[in-house]
């Protein structure tokens, strides 16, 4: 979901923004309106995000896909390896593709629980010589989120912050690098922000295409070629949003409701199950099986017709997630619960 304020903010201006006789989708993105809608996005990301000044905030396209190739080829260097977090699907990709660039050793590895847990710091072998670590704070089809952040010493702490993204204050100064695509907590898709500790660019190795260096972004403030306009746009109104509900700190206190109230539901009954370890259950994703999968398709259709939509689970693991990002509201989680509740009653 988008804000409502937000999807009716971008309506109200399609025609015309801000009185100047174009829709944002029809500017230059070197004009002076553009630049001044780009220019505001970052500045409010910057705040509410608290992003030091020594990181440069890209807005880039081709997903956080492309940067699984893009971070071993501009943060390698002279280093010829890098330590992968293996939590889930998303982190199989980004180690799938590193390994086309870089010996990749892995660091943890969950898979033998069918990647439902978290490793402790303890459990993490680190290579102290490594380039950087990279790891998926919030797996976003497992519903597998970390609850801390991995202690990495010198080595920078990579991470793929997709569907985690503003849930939250977080401590980017923790971070060498975290990317995200768009299209869950920021805005629409075709966008993917890049945020960079700036000693990490200028590294890129020789065969990086122009498009993929981090360092070709940062000195044209993303304007190297034709960024994705209207993405920017919708996701400067999202930020300004979520200064408007009070910030990450509010967002938080918003997000940790919604999901304690959908795991107290899935938790006070059998009829319902989570199979995500408790310190490690994600706040934006919710994966729930029935105890009865025959009874899945009678649930989501009355899901359905009460408006509950989304909420098959991923083709690769079944059952149900409910997907309760940031613009999700709790009316909506309570939606779902009443159903939850009703469906199981109509079984008994
Ligand atoms: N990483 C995570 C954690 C994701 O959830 C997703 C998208 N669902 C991706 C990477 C891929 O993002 P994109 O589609 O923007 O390439």
């Amino acid at each position: 979901m988008l804000p409502t304020a937000v999807i009716e903010r971008a309506q109200a201006e399609m025609l015309d923004w801000n009185g100047s006789g174009m829709s944002v989708m029809e500017m230059s993105h070197r004009g002076k309106e553009y630049m001044s809608i780009a220019s505001k996005a970052e500045k409010d990301l910057r705040d509410v995000m608290s992003i030091p000044d020594n990181y440069k905030v890209l807005f880039l396209q081709g997903g956080a896909s492309s940067q699984f190739a893009a971070i071993p080829l501009n943060l390698l260097g002279e280093k010829k390896s890098a330590d992968y977090i293996n939590t889930g699907m998303w982190s199989k990709k980004a180690i799938a593709e590193a390994k086309r660039y870089c010996s990749v050793n892995i660091a943890a590895d969950t898979s033998g629980n069918g990647f439902t847990t978290v490793p402790t710091q303890a459990e993490l072998k680190l290579n102290p010589d490594a380039a950087y670590v990279h790891y998926t704070p919030n797996e976003t089809i497992g519903g597998v989120e970390f609850d801390y952040i991995p202690e990495t010493g010198d080595v920078p702490l990579i991470a793929d912050l997709s569907s985690t993204i503003l849930s939250r204050p977080i401590d980017v100064s923790r971070f060498g690098m975290i990317y995200a695509g768009a299209q869950k907590n920021i805005g629409p898709a075709g966008l993917c922000i890049v945020i960079i500790r700036e000693d990490l660019l200028g590294k890129a190795s020789d065969i990086t295409p122009t498009m993929f260096n981090y360092a070709t972004h940062a000195e044209n403030d993303s304007m190297y070629n034709t960024p994705a306009t209207y993405s920017w746009y919708v996701s400067g109104l999202v930020f300004e949003w979520i200064k408007e509900q009070g910030g990450l700190e509010a967002m938080a206190v918003v997000n940790k409701r919604k999901a304690d109230k959908l795991y107290a539901a899935i938790d006070a009954t059998d009829f319902y199950g989570s199979p995500v370890a408790i310190n490690a259950r994600s706040w934006m994703n919710v994966p729930f099986t029935l105890a009865n999968a025959d009874l899945d398709a009678a649930f989501l259709a009355g899901a359905a017709e009460r408006g509950l939509a989304t909420l098959k689970g991923h083709r690769s693991v079944g059952g149900m997630r409910a997907s309760i990002y940031n613009a999700m509201p709790e009316e909506g989680v309570d939606a779902l619960v009443a159903w939850m509740q009703e469906f199981e009653s109509s079984q008994s």
